[in-house]
Parts: C-alpha cells; structure tokens; sequence
C-alpha cells in the first residue's frame, strides 16, 4: 500500500489580493462541544502566528473537505475522529481559493492536546468569549457566520 501524496501545500495568489496557504484550497474543523468550541493558538513563527484559530490546513487533491479537515486536527491536536460528528460545511469562497469550515460536535470523551510545533495551545472556550481572543484574520473574516450556525445548533439557553 503506498501512502497517498501529500500534494496541497504551496501558496496561492488569490483573487482577493492575499496569499494563501494550499494549492486545493484549505480545510479547517470547528468542533463544538457543549457551548464550547475547540480553539488552537498558533506558533508565533508561522503565517499569522501568535493568533487563534482553528485547526486546518491545505487539503490535497484526493481528499474531501471533510477528510482534510479531519486529518489536520488529527495532526495538529491529536483528537480521535470516532468522538466527532461533522453536521454542516460552511465554504468561504474566495473565487480561485476557499477555505472550507467543518462544523462538527464532539462528545465528552474528546481529548485534544497539542502534538506539533505549529500549535501552541489548545482550548476549548465558551462561543460568547472568542471575540475576546486575538483571531486568525481568516477565522475572524468568517466567525460571524460560523457563531450564528453555532447558535442555531445549540439553540435558546
Ligand atoms: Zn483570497
């Protein structure tokens, strides 16, 4: 059995005027657990570090959106996929590029932790604090969106 390539890394250059990180476009997962979702704060010394986001990267060509996403959160925060239920993708699309949001729920069993040098902390914080947080200009482009779907997810509390 050969290993399937890794073949989405490479920048970019975007319709919208920016660099972006992954030649199929990127993929990222944003796990809901309770009201809590699952946040990584990235290395000071990679694209955008020193900022919050989610866990993601560029997707390859054989992949899904959802098996990107999944398999970059295995990497960056070692969760086991059998706790997570991915519900919904929300796509920002950016015209030659997009990045792909999995919105997903977790069960209480979901251990996540750091495991690569990219990610320097993750943490699971209440969907009403993440404002509060130094985001990833592209997380933060899309978190009014996203916290919408959250909200309709978890419903009135
Ligand atoms: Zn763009």
């Amino acid at each position: 059995m050969t290993m399937a390539a890794r073949d989405g890394d490479g920048w970019v250059q975007c319709d919208c005027g920016n660099k972006h990180w992954g030649l199929n476009g990127a993929a990222g997962i944003l796990i809901l657990r309770g009201d809590e979702i699952l946040l990584q704060h990235r290395a000071p010394w990679v694209h955008n570090g020193d900022t919050w986001g989610i866990p993601g990267g560029a997707r390859d060509s054989h992949e899904s959106v959802i098996q990107g996403a999944i398999r970059e959160a295995i990497e960056e925060t070692g969760i086991d996929p059998a706790f997570v239920t991915a519900i919904e993708t929300f796509s920002d699309d950016h015209g030659n590029w997009r990045y792909d949001t999995v919105i997903a729920r977790a069960t209480d069993e979901l251990i996540a932790h750091e495991v690569n040098d990219e990610s320097h902390e993750v943490r699971w914080v209440e969907i009403e604090k993440v404002d509060h947080l130094n985001l990833h200009p592209s997380f933060a482009k899309s978190w009014p969106a996203l916290k919408e779907i959250l909200n309709n997810l978890i419903g009135p509390r």
